[in-house]
């Protein structure tokens, strides 16, 4: 039997269960194989009955005493009723509505349980247990546990994923020799087999890290092959090693942190290295990632090049120039700025100088990847908060120079993994610690009852002449998920705080519309700002000391970090309150991280572990498509031996050309699928 073959190649599979594996997305005897258990049940040694323990499943070998039968009464459950024991003791086993076993379970008898004890009224009781007779011991060893749906049997799986494995051919090995005897790959069939059917927890463990392997493999391998960057390894500018970035760093007010200066000292490293840098530097809101930009910008002026930077926003880049004219300015360097609302007039003086070199920094929206754009000499590009832009911006900021060194910065704090799968082209930095004294936010989570006194704690705030964000997570009323919606909140606490003037910001609005009410609520026009998650990032209003988040549970706790990073900017305390209507446990623990905790990476990693890596890094946008066995969260440890892997193939042969390859380029096609263009 071949892979390849349709699942109703196997005997006692018909239509009718093929329909139902297809819900599985088990079209073929491959699928099938690759259709791993969720779990495992250790039916190795029996349990004895006094050992049982409460919802500790157990495997027992025991003897029938006694078989009730209740009489049969409409309407009612009809109860099946063992006795049964061994030398240590004895429990009951119950089955509803299940007569029809009735015959089976004969008093003397010897059966084999496998189930979960419950505790009733004293007694130690299985439910609806696995059995078998005893002498026929089928159900002995480790099982598998396939996460199911309706329609099949965890009996019927195991039968058929046996009965696929002995019969199937061409389970072989693809990888290359050198690359499965360096990572000690254990044999790809051995692993298949174990995984669905160990023997002992040692090749089980085996089978399983060369699967994961290989699926990681894949998918790291898939993306830096599509994303195959014409810079990567190439030669690059070499900034002078005689600029010296000193002068700069002692003109700022403050000492930097241990952790900017370590990410500082790799971006010099970079730049001096004669290769092109391309480097993400991540770091929590607040960590001071600005300044580590400034200086690298700084480097490129003194060596001879122009430096530009982009941010998402023109607000954000209105305050980046700020304060790059204000720092750059004592030291004779000449900032200009290039955003969408300029006139045509001043655009036109700021390209002139561009061009000539006298604008040594260019700060800017999208608007400095125009066309009409170009510089002199550009030899550092920086995007800051890089998740709000493609690697097409990206890389078209890149074409404006002669390929410059590119330096992205990002508050998204992603754990080390995920940024290995998410920016696989990128060395990665991380600034994790912040400027000292700063003020801990203080965090609260109120259940939907005790909201009123969150916005009387909001009104004390606003009396004292401080602000406030409100933030909802959709525009329009919905009746149908009961959220809060933004447009209804602005209305009631417009009401609610007649005398302070309160503003609506959402996502529909032009993006003239959203600075002209970002800049209000920057000059303290505007007191109280009711908005969805459009709240810009990287914004700086010290002066705003609340924020409130409505409907809590209905965000991610990495966007909840981010917003709640909008306050605590100035001198006085501020607080964020989460108003959660939802009860569940995940809710209050989520609210309980927010609570505890204020480090981004912590919350991330929290997060991810939550809710899975799909969902909150938005990684399908990158392109990662589903995994079967593999984990993002949880297997780190195999990612980063899988990355090193990934880097030698892509290096060696950037096109999986090569014989050696075939297979792994077989494999790579195979999990990216139709919706992936993978430029092989
Ligand atoms: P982000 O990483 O969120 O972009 P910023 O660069 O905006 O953070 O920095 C936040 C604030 O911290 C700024 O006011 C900046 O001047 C200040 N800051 C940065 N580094 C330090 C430091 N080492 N010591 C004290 N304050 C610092
Ligand atoms: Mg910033």
């Amino acid at each position: 039997m071949e892979l390849f073959q349709e699942v109703t190649a196997l005997k006692g599979i018909g239509p009718k269960k093929a329909q139902a594996l297809e819900k599985l997305k088990i079209r073929t005897i491959g699928d099938l194989l690759a259709f791993f258990p969720r779990d495992y049940e250790d039916r190795r040694s029996f349990c004895v009955i006094k050992d049982l323990k409460q919802d500790k499943p157990a495997f027992i070998r025991a003897t029938v005493k006694l078989v009730v039968k209740d009489p049969f009464r409409k309407g009612r459950k009809q109860i099946l009723r063992l006795l049964v024991s061994d030398d240590s003791g004895q429990m009951e086993v119950l089955f509803f509505n299940a007569r029809y076993l009735a015959d089976t379970f004969k008093v003397g008898k010897q059966f084999d349980f496998f189930g979960k004890p419950s505790v009733n009224y004293g007694k130690m009781q299985m439910i609806h247990p696995d059995f078998s007779v005893s002498e026929k011991a089928q159900m002995q060893g480790i099982l598998p546990v396939y996460p199911l749906t309706a329609g099949i049997s965890q009996k019927e799986m195991r039968t058929w994923q046996r009965m696929a494995l002995e019969s199937v051919d061409g389970i072989e090995e693809y990888l290359p020799e050198d690359l499965v005897r360096r990572n000690r790959l254990c044999d790809l069939r051995y692993a298949v087999a174990n995984v669905h059917f160990p023997k002992e927890r040692q090749p089980l463990l085996q089978g399983k890290y060369r699967l994961i392997f290989d699926e990681l493999l894949a998918l790291q391998t898939g993306l830096l092959a599509s994303r195959q960057k014409s810079t990567r390894g190439q030669k690059g500018l070499i900034f002078s090693k005689d600029a010296d970035v000193k002068p700069y760093i002692h003109s700022l007010a403050y000492d930097l942190t241990e952790a900017q200066k370590s990410v500082v000292g790799e971006i010099l490293k970079d730049l001096e290295s004669g290769m092109i840098m391309n480097r993400l530097v991540q770091g929590d809101v607040g960590s001071g990632k600005t300044v580590v930009a400034e200086i690298a910008l700084y480097k490129a002026v003194r060596s001879g090049f122009q430096g530009a930077m982009m941010a998402p926003t023109e607000l954000l880049a209105k305050q980046h120039f700020a304060g790059l004219s204000k720092n750059f300015a004592a030291h004779g360097i000449k900032v200009g700025m290039l955003t969408g609302s300029m006139t045509a007039r001043e655009k036109r003086e700021v390209l002139e100088a561009l061009s000539t070199g006298e604008i040594e920094i260019l700060v800017g929206t999208h608007a400095i990847i125009q066309p009409d754009v170009s510089f002199k000499n550009l030899g550092l590009v920086i995007t800051d908060e890089q998740h709000r832009f493609g690697v097409k911006q990206r890389n078209a900021l890149s074409e404006k120079g002669n390929n410059p060194h590119v330096l992205v910065m990002t508050a998204t704090p992603i754990p080390r993994t995920l940024a290995v799968i998410l920016y696989g082209d990128l060395d990665v930095s991380a600034i994790d610690e912040l400027p000292p004294g700063r003020q801990r936010i203080i965090t609260r989570a109120v259940d939907e009852t005790r909201r009123h006194t969150c916005y009387d704690f909001v009104e004390k705030e606003l009396e004292k002449g401080r602000q406030a964000y409100v933030v909802a997570p959709l525009i329009d009323e919905s009746e149908v998920l009961d959220v809060k919606s933004a447009e209804e909140l602005y209305q009631e606490l417009k009401e609610r705080f007649p005398g302070q003037e309160v503003a609506l910001l959402h996502g529909a609005m032009k993006q003239q519309q959203k600075d002209l009410i970002m800049t209000q609520f920057y000059e303290n026009k505007i007191q109280l700002l009711v908005s969805t998650v459009v709240i810009e990032v990287g914004i700086n209003v010290p002066n705003a000391t609340m924020m409130v988040i409505e409907n809590a549970e209905r965000f991610g706790l990495a966007q909840l970090h981010q917003l709640r990073g909008r306050v605590g900017r100035g001198s006085h305390q501020s607080y964020c309150m989460l108003i959660t209507k939802e009860s569940s446990e995940v809710a209050k623990q989520r609210a309980q991280i927010m609570v505890d905790s204020q480090d981004g990476f912590y919350i991330a990693e929290q997060d991810l572990a939550l809710r899975g890596p799909g969902e909150i890094f938005g990684t399908r946008q990158h392109g990662v498509p589903d995994l079967l066995i593999a984990d993002l969260a949880k297997h780190a440890k195999i990612l980063i031996e899988v990355k090193k892997e990934a880097d030698l193939i892509i290096d060696e042969d950037p096109y999986l050309l090569s014989e050696k390859y075939v297979g792994l380029k077989k494999r790579i096609i195979n999990l990216f699928g139709d919706d992936f263009s993978l430029k092989l």
